[in-house]
């Protein structure tokens, strides 16, 4: 048995519930896992919510790290006894114990313990999949200037460090003086307090009027307009995500108006649909975090039992960094 989270039917925090499920044995290509840390994302709050639906009753949780119980047939990789972090769907995450895809799943290095793997795994390959392989055209450089909106959240902060170690001059919008001055202190070039400053006009400040090669997106509603004014020709718009809610629908022709801009809507899932391509962001995310280029920072952490108040902190925009539950 393993105490495990779900929801019944969509909505508010209060619909999620510890409950005692089996946990049986691993099929072809899975794995059981025990977890000593599971990683909280936006994602778990749109699929609560049901703005991304799932089959009902359900999981929740796409990020986590732990010791592999059992490995089913045909899985080689990973074998009882190994320490192992993942960001995977369908949810499921939140709960004890889990049989789960092993194709998902990697050994976590020695060098990072529990807490950071499950930190890092969905957020970390998020900023790299972003900063890595979504790019205008003829690429980023040293000294480009792009747009990093919710910067100081789980995301944004691995992203400012990252960003710098390419030499990137990453412009970072956040809602309190606080969550600027953290982004700052890791490596944001420039920040800005979207929730008193109006963001569009000290972009046009800080680049002379140039305008940013790309905005990365995870705000949605509340920024989309502003942000695709902040590029400047021919940049790319990267969205990928809606804390403030989806992004309403919009004529192509504006596009063009806007200086023949590029729009981009991607998912880390698409990225890491093969074993393979899975190690090989992953191998990349381990080698930066070992090396200590880019530090996971965990701000928050609750208990498993506890995770109402673990989606209302970061719901209500209290959270910074990366927040963890704790069987
Ligand atoms: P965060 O820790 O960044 O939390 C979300 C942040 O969004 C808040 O802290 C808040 O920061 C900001 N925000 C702005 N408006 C609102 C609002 N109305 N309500 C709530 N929050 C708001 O979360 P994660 O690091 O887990 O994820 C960041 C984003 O990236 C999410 O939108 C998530 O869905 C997306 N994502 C997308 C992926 C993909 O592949 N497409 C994969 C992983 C994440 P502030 O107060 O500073 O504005």
């Amino acid at each position: 048995m393993s105490k495990v989270v779900r929801i019944h039917q969509t909505g508010g925090p209060e619909q999620m519930v510890l409950e005692d499920v089996e946990v049986g044995e691993p099929g072809p290509g899975e794995i059981r896992i025990r977890h000593h840390a599971i990683g909280l994302n936006y994602i778990d709050v749109y699929f609560r919510t049901g703005l991304y639906p799932q089959a009902l009753p359900g999981g929740l949780g796409m990020e986590g790290a732990g010791v592999v119980e059992a490995v089913g047939e045909g899985v080689t990789h990973l074998k009882a006894g190994d320490r192992a972090a993942y960001a995977s769907q369908p949810p499921g995450a939140y709960a004890e114990r889990r049989v789960m895809p092993a194709r998902c799943v990697c050994r976590l290095p020695d060098a990072i313990d529990f807490e950071t793997g499950a930190a890092m795994m969905l957020k970390g390959m998020t900023a790299q999949y972003l900063l890595r392989r979504t790019l205008p055209q003829g690429g980023l450089q040293p000294g480009d200037f792009v747009l990093w909106h919710a910067v100081a959240g789980g995301v944004g902060l691995i992203a400012v460090q990252w960003a710098k170690a390419l030499g990137l001059q990453l412009i970072g919008t956040a809602g309190s003086d606080e969550k600027c001055a953290l982004a700052h202190s890791l490596g944001a070039a420039h920040v800005i307090n979207y929730r008193r400053e109006d963001f569009l006009a000290r972009v046009r400040e800080i680049t002379g009027g140039q305008g940013v090669k790309v905005v990365y997106d995870s705000v949605g509603k509340d920024t989309w307009e502003k942000s695709l004014d902040c590029l400047r020709p021919f940049g790319l718009m990267a969205s990928f995500g809606n804390a403030s809610g989806p992004v309403p629908p919009f004529a192509p022709g504006i596009l063009g108006a806007k200086g023949s801009i590029y729009v981009t809507r991607q998912t880390l899932f698409t990225h890491i649909a093969t074993r393979e391509a899975t190690q090989a962001m992953a191998d990349e995310l381990f080698e930066v975090v070992a090396s200590g280029k880019v530090k996971i920072r965990i701000d928050q952490r609750f208990a498993l039992a506890d995770v109402r108040q673990a989606h209302e902190a970061l719901e209500s925009r209290k959270t910074t960094g990366s927040t963890i539950l704790l069987p």
